[in-house]
This record gives structure tokens, C-alpha cells and sequence, in this order.
């Protein structure tokens, strides 16, 4: 569902993303891990579209991400290509980012009712039930600053499932929790991964998170995929000394 080909991202003299070049199978969870700077979240937010490219391409769901065919040729994606891309991904991000003076339920209506022209009472519908799901429809007209960071990443969850993706990035969603807050936002995902075809691709410091709930493991270093492959091969039995070294100071 996700193709990339040689992608490459540059900060000025810096390459985060080193000619990368990997798919991702439609309903996948895929796990991304590595050192701090590696280039794990910009690969996320590269899909966002939240970043450029320097070089290389991106598929979604069989159309270039940042392309347009012209007859044969390949040309920039306009906005509302972009837009219409968009619409395959959700992301959860590390500091949840909602609207601090929206009611939790508006937080998960007013993008399905202001980019995708839902109806604001189906939109409510639908909030409440994804509200419902991820144990949050009590506290539906809460404001955002009267929940703990677990409710809030919950309620960041709901709202990026309103657009209804097929892709969902999550980046590291636990990583600004205390840890009794942690197991609660887990749970949801691991609702998520169970319950829904959902291709689900997360940056996490979980480890054991990621060995428990992903189909596949990708360990970043410098920009480049160093090992690749089912958790148990990776976390129990990896061939790289780059993935044995990292692995003994965070396991
Ligand atoms: P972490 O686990 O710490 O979040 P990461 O693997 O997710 O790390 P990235 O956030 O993708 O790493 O960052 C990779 C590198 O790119 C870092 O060195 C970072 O400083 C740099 N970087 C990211 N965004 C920008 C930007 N907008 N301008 C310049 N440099 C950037």
C-alpha cells in the first residue's frame, strides 16, 4: 500500500534519509526503530506530507504521493492532489495537538465536517461511536486541558480516525506519558491491530510494544534500513552489530 524508491531527504548538508527504498503490505504493522536522528519521524511526516523530497519517489495506494502523471510524464502534485492523498493517512503525533478551545468532541468533527464536507450531525455520530471506542465518550464535552496526556493521545487517536485512512502513522504516542498512563494508549492500538485491516506504521522507544504487536521491524540508523525483518528475528536474534549495540542499551 506504501511504496518507496530511493528517497531522499536533505536539511542542507544533512541527510536524514539516505536513498530509501521499501514497501509497506497493505494491513501491516510495521514497527520503526533506531537512535534518536536516525530519520524515523521524518519518514512520517514525509507520508504527511508534512515534508518535501530531496529525491526519489512515493506510492500510495498505486498513486505518486508528490506526482501526477501528465500523459507519460511525471509533474509536481498540485494542492489538491495533495489533498486528495492526504485523505489516505492519519498521524498521531508525540504531543497530541489538539484544539485547546474545542471540546474533545468537536476535536475528532471539525475535520471530517471542514475538508471533507461531512455532515456535521453524522460527523457527531461517527465521533461519538470512535469516542466510544477508544473510552472517551464520557468525557465528550471535556476540554482538552481537563484530561491526563492518556486521554488526550485517545482522543488524538479518534480524531485521526474520523477521516477514516487506510494508513494510520503513529509517532511516538507514548513517549510523552507517565508510565501509568502508557498501557492505556496501548491498549487502544493493540484494538486497533486487532479489530481493523488498518495498515498501522509506528516510531516507538516501546520495545516490547513493538515486539508484541508488529508484523515487521525496521531498524533505522543514519537514514538507512541497517536490518529488517519479523520482531523475533530482531529482537531476539539480530544479524547487524548496529541493531545488537542499539538493542543492548535500550532492552
Ligand atoms: P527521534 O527518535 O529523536 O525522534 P528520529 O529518528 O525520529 O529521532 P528525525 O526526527 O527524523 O529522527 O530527525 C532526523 C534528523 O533530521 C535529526 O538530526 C534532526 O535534527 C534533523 N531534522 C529534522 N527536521 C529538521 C528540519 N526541519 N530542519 C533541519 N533538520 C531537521
Amino acid at each position: 500500500i506504501i511504496q518507496l524508491e530511493g528517497v531522499t531527504k536533505r536539511f542542507g548538508e544533512l541527510t536524514v534519509l539516505d536513498e530509501l527504498s521499501f514497501d509497506v503490505m497493505p494491513g501491516e504493522k510495521l514497527a520503526l526503530i533506531g537512535p534518536s536522528g536516525s530519520g524515523k519521524t521524518t519518514i512520517l511526516r514525509v507520508l504527511m506530507t508534512l515534508e518535501t523530497l530531496t529525491a526519489g519517489h512515493i506510492k500510495v495506494d498505486g498513486d505518486y504521493l508528490f506526482h501526477m502523471k501528465k500523459q507519460d510524464a511525471l509533474i509536481p502534485a498540485d494542492e489538491r492532489h495533495l489533498q486528495k492523498m492526504r485523505a489516505n493517512i492519519g498521524m498521531v503525533f508525540q504531543h497530541f495537538n489538539l484544539f485547546p478551545h474545542k471540546c474533545v468532541c468537536d476535536n475528532v468533527t471539525l475535520a471530517p465536517v471542514l475538508t471533507q464536507g461531512a455532515n456535521p450531525q453524522a460527523a457527531k455520530k461517527r465521533a461519538m461511536e470512535l469516542l466510544e471506542m477508544v473510552g472517551m465518550a464520557e468525557k465528550a464535552k471535556s476540554m482538552p486541558s481537563q484530561l491526563s496526556g492518556g486521554q488526550k493521545q485517545r482522543v488524538a487517536i479518534a480524531r485521526a480516525l474520523a477521516l477514516n485512512p487506510k494508513i494510520m502513522l503513529f509517532d511516538e504516542v507514548t513517549s510523552a506519558l507517565d508510565p501509568e498512563l502508557v498501557e492505556e494508549v496501548l491498549n487502544v492500538m493493540r484494538m486497533l491491530g486487532r479489530e481493523t485491516d488498518m495498515t498501522m506504521l509506528l516510531v516507538t522507544h516501546e520495545m516490547s510494544f513493538a515486539h508484541d504487536f508488529a508484523d515487521r521491524v525496521l531498524f533505522f540508523d543514519k537514514g538507512r534500513i541497517v536490518e529488517s525483518g519479523p520482531p523475533d528475528e530482531i529482537f531476539t536474534n539480530p544479524k547487524e552489530e548496529r541493531t545488537k549495540a542499539f538493542l543492548r542499551k535500550v532492552v
